[in-house]
């Protein structure tokens, strides 16, 4: 594009210095032409004044010898007229002497108005002046001797007068000759002069031929070829401009027809507009300049009484905002105007707004800034929301009620809004872990924090259960950390309260009752019922339960292990003779030297009576039997001290079973250690026996 226009404009140089230089060529032509013209003009006036004047002096010439005649004539007739008839005759003959005399002074020495020359050639100068015979003297010696004679008086002049003999004598002979010499010469003057001219005129006519010849070489020649050359690119650059054109026509098209669709969009977009403004539940009112109304809806002409042609163009503030709140809003909005930004801009707002007629009601508003015509604009969108206050004051109260009442239960009650993840708590959920309401932060975070580490994910994964829609309900035990650093029980129920349009959940309340009490309870019943009360060993039914874990590990590990059945001997003496407390004492003692001669893995328990069993994990038959006999020598050892009697000792009987592949049961075990015993007592008892594998 740039190296286009470069070569265009070199072009416009070129051009502009040819004409330049045609123009100089074109102006000089013109003046050699001009000057030509003129000289032969000159020429022309050359000719035709020399033409005038050699007929001037053909015919003064003419005239004198005509003149030197008639005087002679006058003069004759004069002398030969009688007196009386003389002076007409004089009179005649003094005027033509007079025309005589100023003819020849004018052909000799120039007269304008006879249009006679003052200069002569050289030839005709010698033939008026030349000393002695020259025509001048000639003349001017006739014309003295006619003025003589007409002096003389009329008896002086006779036929015979000299100066009439002289006049006589001289003019038609010698004067006249003398006069058609000077005619001659005067014309063939007058020829050679015209020839001369001819010749002059001709050769400027041949020059002018000449020069016009050259000026159609150098002038018109390349005159034509710059023409040519100008003609050629008029052309292209026509063809070029026809390029463009049609480009430019393309162009105009394209937009016209981007335009027509744009245009055809807008239409559409703002009869969808109109549609869903005038179809809207919702008043929707747009502000402009000074907060004057330039959109009024169908639903706003409902909520607030005015008709759309009543509410376009009146200020918005005046119309609907209470008066306590005009000046805010009008404040608010100036800023707006010139911003395009406010404190109530993009949000939803509660507010009240007034009805034609004054009447006051709540709504709930929503603002956008909306730029139109390239200044701010507002657009609000306004709900009537006197019918949700009611309900939503009816639920406030319920929501009391409810406070009361789990307050009264001892419940501490949470509500957790899961899209914004806060948490409202009642002041019992705080004061179950000791603190107050206030110290607690309401969000999920601080329950997570509460709950103990251990029971944290167990928590979670149940309420994601409820959330996710795995479980109908969140019913959950778990511990919590107290602010004096105990732990307290907590049963959590919990169910989902609100769902969104799509089902999910986005509230979930429940409550916490604290089930420390009872926890403490239920772990002490479970101490009892898994202990035996006066030795402190397992109880035969935990006992069991153990066993039965501890044989399945050892089926599936392929594990050795040995029970042993244990019995007192004779303990029935012991009580008869000692009582029932010495025979107490007696087994205490008994579970206390199990506890120091065993391992810390191997389960005690009581089986009934004085019979204990004992299990041996991971040990084999040698090693049980091994067991067996360091307690049966351990517990020959102890002493059980007496009030004011010598310290008792006792003595067991003991049967070892090493599990085998038979067995499949901690019954079938029991029974073979339990056979093994019946043997050792009927062998003598205070001994060990084993049993023999299946
Ligand atoms: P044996 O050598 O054959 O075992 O003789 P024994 O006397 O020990 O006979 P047996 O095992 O049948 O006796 C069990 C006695 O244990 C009966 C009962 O009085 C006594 N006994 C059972 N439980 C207790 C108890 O809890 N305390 C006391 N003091 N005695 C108990
Ligand atoms: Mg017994
Ligand atoms: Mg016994």
């Amino acid at each position: 594009m740039v190296n286009r226009k470069l070569l265009t404009d070199v072009h416009i140089a070129q051009n502009c210095a040819i004409a330049r230089a045609l123009t100089r060529r074109y102006a000089v032509a013109l003046m050699l032409v001009a000057a030509l013209s003129t000289s032969a003009w000159f020429s022309l006036r050359l000719v035709i004044a020399e033409q005038q004047s050699t007929a001037a002096i053909v015919n003064v010439s003419g005239r004198q010898r005509m003149l030197s005649q008639r005087t002679a004539l006058f003069a004759n007739l004069l002398a030969m007229t009688p007196p009386p008839g003389r002076p007409a005759i004089r009179s005649q003959l003094q005027e033509a002497v007079d025309l005589m005399e100023r003819s020849h002074r004018g052909l000799t020495r120039g007269d304008p108005a006879m249009g006679l020359p003052a200069g002569h050639s050289p030839k005709v100068h010698a033939m008026y002046f030349d000393a002695g015979g020259g025509v001048d003297a000639q003349v001017a010696a006739y014309i003295q001797a006619v003025r003589q004679l007409l002096q003389l008086s009329d008896e002086g002049l006779t036929a015979d007068n000299p100066l009439l003999l002289q006049i006589t004598r001289t003019a038609p002979t010698r004067l006249v000759a003398a006069l058609d010499a000077m005619v001659k010469q005067y014309q063939a003057e007058g020829e050679a002069n015209v020839r001369r001219v001819e010749t002059t005129e001709t050769a400027l006519w041949l020059l002018t031929l000449a020069l016009l010849a050259l000026e159609a070489g150098l002038i018109f020649q390349p005159f034509v070829r710059h023409i040519n050359r100008v003609v050629g690119k008029l052309q292209q650059a026509t063809g070029e401009l026809q390029l463009h054109r049609d480009h430019l026509e393309e162009l105009v098209r394209q937009r016209t027809e981007e335009l027509q669709s744009k245009s055809a969009e807008l239409a559409e977009s703002m009869e969808k507009f109109r549609l869903i403004s005038s179809a809207a539940q919702d008043a929707i009112v747009i502000i402009g300049k000074d907060a004057e109304v330039v959109h009024w809806n169908r639903a706003a002409e409902q909520l607030f009484g005015y008709s759309e042609a009543e509410a376009l163009g009146r200020n918005l503030h005046e119309m609907i905002v209470p008066a306590p709140m005009r000046d805010f809003a009008r404040a608010g909005y100036q800023k707006f105007e010139q911003t395009g930004q406010g404190i109530m801009i993009g949000k939803t707002i509660q507010a009240s707004s007034l009805r034609k007629g004054g009447d006051e009601f709540p709504i709930e508003l929503s603002i956008s800034a909306v730029k139109l015509q390239n200044s701010w604009h507002a657009l609000s969108i306004i709900r009537d929301v006197t019918k949700r206050k009611g309900i939503e004051d009816t639920l406030r109260r319920n929501e009391e009620q409810l406070r009361f009442v789990l307050e009264g239960a001892e419940l501490g009650f949470w509500d957790w809004n899961i899209r914004t993840g806060e948490v409202l708590r009642n002041s019992r959920w705080a004061e179950m872990l000791g603190y107050s309401h206030d110290e607690i932060r309401h969000t999920t975070q601080q329950w997570t924090d509460f709950v103990h580490p251990d029971d944290r994910e167990q928590a979670w994964q149940s309420i994601l259960d409820v959330i996710e829609g795995r479980s109908p309900a969140h019913k959950l035990e778990y511990r919590m950390l107290h602010k004096d650093g105990s732990i307290r029980w907590i049963l959590d129920q919990a169910k989902v309260m609100q769902r969104d349009a799509a089902g999910k959940p986005i509230r979930m309340s429940g409550t916490h009752s604290d089930i420390t009490e009872r926890k403490r309870l239920e772990a002490e019943l479970t101490r009892q019922a898994r202990t035996d009360h006066l030795t402190g060993v397992s109880s035969r039914g935990y006992f069991m339960e153990q066993a039965e874990q501890e044989l399945a590990s050892a089926l599936r590990y392929r594990n050795p292990l040995a029970m042993l059945m244990m019995d007192i001997d004779f303990f029935k003496q012991v009580n008869d003779i000692h009582g029932h407390k010495a025979g107490d004492a007696v087994l205490k003692k008994l579970a206390d030297v199990c506890r120091e001669t065993l391992r810390e893995a191997d389960i005690i328990g009581r089986m009934g009576g004085e019979e204990f069993a004992v299990l041996l994990p991971q040990t084999d038959k040698g090693n049980a039997i091994d067991a067996a006999e360091r307690l049966k020598e351990a517990l020959g050892k102890a002493r059980v001290p007496l009030d004011g009697a010598m310290p008792l000792s006792f003595t067991v009987s003991i049967g070892v079973a090493a599990l085998s592949a038979g067995d499949d049961s901690v019954d079938a075990l029991l029974n073979r250690a339990d056979q093994a015993l019946y043997r050792a007592k009927h062998s003598g008892r205070n001994r060990v026996c084993v049993a023999a594998a299946e």
